[in-house]
């Protein structure tokens, strides 16, 4: 019997990866989305799979569908995206947490949520372990995803306690890859695509900041480990690439590999932008037998033909 699987968010940059992989390995796929941030381009070659369904839905309100896994990752993920409407983010976390884990209960589904690195904030300890509760400004114009994944994890446990459902919480650090929308924000899409098209290269702050960035096929590939792994394990568990870079260090690669006369330019560092982030993976390699593979070179050219590819159709 083929499960049929949940994915929320699934017309996203992560979600659409998620979709196929699933779909790949014999799953029935529900792909819910109500197209913020995602785009049918993403799923287009699912679109006609048997096996595949496209639902337009809002995840803050509630749905009745019959399903034996949730992947629950709708949520916008690029800062000026969450910032656009923040309280909807807000909502889309917590309300969406609310009724995707009463979908997972009444159908004794077995539940994951993309959680984030954000939930440590700007993190006073570094690199950071699960273990590390967090320095998040509560009344910053990031709160509103930071405190919304983190009221996110809190209902996650309550569920599992208070009710007996099997949940998974993922800590999801920087990821990038194709699909990634060029024009979101985030500062992997937004070098590449200045490389690419010779506009400068726009560095916030003294770009002395740092990232752990994580290549999009390693980062699914723990999610679904995650989702596989013994019910007695809920996490929350980091995922991601523990190589850290600065940001000047991200865009003279980038620069390196597109082979752009693009100049750098230097523009204030946003309110509350976290210092540094690096995630210590010792508890997904030992629960998940996971670790990444793909190092910052090889994933940016990948990302690099992508964003070509995509600019090349405008
Ligand atoms: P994305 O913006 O590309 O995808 C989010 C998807 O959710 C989009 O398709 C969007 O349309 C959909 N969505 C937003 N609000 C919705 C709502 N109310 N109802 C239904 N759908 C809604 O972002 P992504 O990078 O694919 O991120 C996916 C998940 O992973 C998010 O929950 C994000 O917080 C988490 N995450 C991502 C990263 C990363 O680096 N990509 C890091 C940490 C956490
Ligand atoms: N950033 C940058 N230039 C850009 C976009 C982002 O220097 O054009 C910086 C941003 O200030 C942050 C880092 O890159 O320090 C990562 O930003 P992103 O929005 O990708 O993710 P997040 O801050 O959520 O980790």
């Amino acid at each position: 019997m083929k499960k049929r699987v949940l994915v929320t968010g699934g017309a996203g940059f992560l979600g659409s990866h998620l979709c196929t992989k699933l779909l790949q390995e014999g799953n029935e796929v529900l792909c819910l989305d109500n197209f913020f941030t995602g785009k049918k381009q993403n799923i287009e070659h699912l679109i006609g799979d048997n096996y595949f369904e496209l639902i337009r839905h809002d995840v803050t309100f509630p749905i009745s569908l019959e399903v034996d896994e949730i992947y629950n990752l709708a949520c916008p993920a690029s800062p000026p995206h969450y910032q656009f409407d923040p309280v909807q983010t807000t909502k889309t976390s917590v309300l969406g947490a609310i009724n995707m884990l009463g979908l997972a209960k009444r159908c004794k589904a077995k539940i994951l949520q993309a959680s984030t690195s954000e939930v440590y904030g700007d993190p006073e300890i570094h690199p950071q372990p699960e273990s590390y509760r967090g320095s998040v400004n509560t009344t910053g114009i990031r709160a509103c995803y930071d405190e919304g994944k983190r009221c996110a994890e809190t209902l996650f446990f309550d569920y599992h306690r208070q009710h007996n459902l099997l949940i998974k919480v993922m800590r999801i650090f920087n990821t990038y890859g194709p699909n990634m929308d060029p024009y979101d924000g985030r500062v992997v899409s937004n070098f590449i695509v200045q490389a690419l098209k010779g506009e400068e290269i726009t560095i916030y702050g003294d770009g002395k900041q740092t990232r752990s960035f994580c290549y999009v096929d390693d980062l699914i590939d723990g999610m679904v480990k995650l989702m596989n792994s013994s019910d007695d394990f809920s996490g929350p568990v980091n995922i991601g690439n523990p190589t850290e870079f600065t940001m000047l260090e991200l865009a003279e690669t980038v620069l390196q590999l597109t082979n752009s006369k693009s100049k750098i330019t230097f523009l204030p560092l946003p309110e509350d932008d976290p210092m540094q982030r690096q995630p210590i993976i010792d508890l997904a390699k030992e629960k998940l037998d996971w670790q990444p593979t793909v190092n910052l070179h090889d994933g940016l050219e990948k990302t690099i033909e992508y964003f070509r590819k995509v600019l090349a159709d405008e």
